[in-house]
């Protein structure tokens, strides 16, 4: 492990802000590199700045709005000037907390947006282009209708909502047989407008037998048609849901949208302009009215929130860019079961086996203010679509003018892209650039397979050489004390907790003290076998058993003789 000419963590988000995990990361690769310079070895460490993704967006207008402005009331050019102002000043903010812990790091010196990591990530994009791995496709993704773009699955929040189940009567129409009632339950009402046919399960008696089904509040007839996945009869919604969207397909019928990108009913008729759940009651009052309601019950809604904004992310049918992410992640996968790529602690590796090929399609796209641009231009005459990481200006077909697609490359893709930059690609690979990687457990599936699966594609290599997951309990507690820690702790004391995984500063806090007032009476060989055994843990790439073997033995006393000794041994985790 430490042998890696260099130790980098995952991107950061120095500018939405550091939460302390994000920290820990640092502080422990940090303390890879010092024992790396202690052996003799020439160890760079990098910490790469996350950018161009929604949540960096959503904190800096989160402090537009503090003073009353948003994107349109101060101009593209002066929001473009607030932004890199606001980045200068969160990097800044970040560098003070890395100097305070001893890490010997330039913030900003590597970053996902940085000239080289934009130009692998519009590389990449454009390859996998070429190579038919990345097609436009029109899907149903969750989107944001405050943030007003696709949101990543990894982005989305589950929450539950209270809501009503409603089963409405379906008027049936045509030469069948008209006593035949349909009865469809379902809670979101307000879609009724949108609903292009209704489905029922393989052999009802009411599939294909020339029957239409008048929907409620729309008043239209649409057809009958039978979906062998389903239980009980449904209505088709492909402007907003996903396995309608199939059906729709399947059976030729052209969607219909209900909700705009801002969530707001667009469908010509009496929901029109009603926010979503307005509609809802609206149309839940409509239908009581027509007498159409036969049963209503209480129920819970499952529904996705917006991780940077929290608002519930709306099904919308669009256009997108898809990675075929699963024939990637698995050839990755494959790569790593026969290489050599090491992962400490070992059980990490068969974690991260079991990520691989769980999603099959990745939607790449998305409209982030200051993200990556898409390597996409669309030619004003002809409509042609131009896929080029330095695109001419006029189309190669009529010689029209090409312009900007406008959306944006995923932060993930672009993050992932960045790993592939650090071994200098595309212009070559750099042999001396082996990088170990020290990540969160999380950042198995979201980082590192999507850099390892890119890397095996493009650069017919794996982008690192080890990887090294460093434990940490989670953000949710410790965010709310983030100040106080900062603040208060001894930076020893918090660094060496930190480079445990743990947010219990009380045997980081013991070790100190006990380095600090040796101790006559304290036995010698038990101070240097547990020191012994915390340095083959760090050398071995385990910074967080080091830092825990470390802190319980010298806690429990150091001796007076060893104690300058063990200082300087325990030195690349306490920093200086
Ligand atoms: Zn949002
Ligand atoms: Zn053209």
């Amino acid at each position: 492990m430490l042998e890696a000419r260099r130790i980098a963590t995952r991107p950061l988000p120095v500018v939405r802000g550091l939460r302390f995990g994000d920290v820990a990361v640092a502080v422990a690769a940090d303390a890879l590199v010092r024992r790396a310079w202690a052996l003799g070895r020439n160890t760079e460490l990098v910490v790469p700045a996350a950018g161009g993704d929604l949540g960096t967006q959503f904190v800096f207008e989160r402090e537009l709005a503090k003073e009353g402005h948003d994107r349109s009331s101060v101009g593209d050019d002066e929001y473009e000037a607030r932004a890199a102002a606001f980045a200068a000043d969160r990097m800044a903010a970040a560098a003070e907390v890395f100097a305070r812990l001893g890490v010997t790091v330039d913030v900003g010196a590597a970053s996902t947006v940085a000239d080289d990591a934009v130009a692998a990530a519009r590389t990449a994009f454009v390859t996998l282009y070429e190579q038919g791995m990345v097609e436009q496709l029109d899907r149903v993704v969750a989107t944001c209708p405050r943030c007003r773009t696709p949101v990543d699955g990894a982005d989305v929040v589950e929450a539950e909502h209270e809501a009503e189940l409603v089963t409405v009567r379906v008027e049936t129409t045509g030469e069948g047989d008209e006593d035949e009632a349909l009865e469809v339950v379902l809670a979101e009402v307000e879609l009724l407008p949108g609903v292009v046919a209704v489905a029922v399960p393989d052999g009802h008696p009411l599939a294909g037998a020339g029957v239409g089904a008048v929907v409620p509040i729309a008043g239209r007839e649409v057809p009958i048609v039978a979906d062998p996945l389903r239980a009980t009869p449904g209505f088709v919604v492909p402007a907003h849901d996903a396995e309608g969207h199939a059906i729709a397909q399947a059976n030729g019928l052209s969607p219909i949208q209900v909700l705009d990108d801002d969530g707001v009913v667009c469908v010509d008729g009496p929901l029109v302009n009603l926010g979503r759940y307005a509609a809802r009651q609206a149309a839940r009052d409509l239908l009581a009215a027509e007498g159409a309601i036969v049963a209503s019950e209480a129920t819970v809604e499952q529904v996705g929130r917006c991780a940077c904004c929290g608002t519930v992310l709306v099904p919308q049918l669009g256009r997108h860019w898809f990675l075929r992410s699963g024939d990637l992640e698995v050839a990755a996968a494959d790569a790593v079961r026969h290489g050599d790529l090491v992962f400490q602690p070992p059980d990490a590796r068969d974690a991260f086996l079991a990520t691989a090929g769980i999603r099959r399609e990745w939607c790449v796209s998305s409209r982030v203010e200051g993200g990556v641009s898409m390597p996409v231009a669309v030619c004003l005459d002809c409509g042609k679509l131009t896929v080029d990481a330095t695109p001419s200006p006029s189309c190669g077909k009529c010689m029209g003018v090409l312009v900007g697609e406008g959306s944006s490359l995923d932060a993930r893709f672009v993050a992932a892209a960045w790993a592939l930059a650090n071994a200098g690609w595309p212009r070559e690979r750099d042999p001396s650039a082996d990088t170990v990687v020290v990540v969160g457990e999380d950042d198995l599936a979201g980082w590192v397979l999507p850099s390892l699966a890119l890397g095996l594609r493009l650069t017919a290599a794996l982008p690192f050489a080890g990887v090294v997951v460093h434990p940490w309990p989670g953000d949710a507690d410790v965010s709310a004390r983030e100040a106080d820690l900062f603040l208060d702790a001894d930076p020893r004391v918090l660094r060496f907790a930190l480079v445990a995984g743990t947010d219990d500063l009380d045997a980081a806090a013991a070790a100190v003290a006990a380095l600090d007032s040796p101790s006559a009476s304290a036995s010698s060989d038990d101070g240097d076998d547990a020191v012994a055994a915390g340095l083959a843990a760090l050398d071995d790439g385990a910074p967080g058993l080091a830092a825990t073997l470390l802190a319980s033995a010298l806690g429990a006393g150091v001796p007076a003789a060893a104690a300058d000794r063990l200082r300087a041994l325990v030195l690349p985790i306490l920093g200086d």
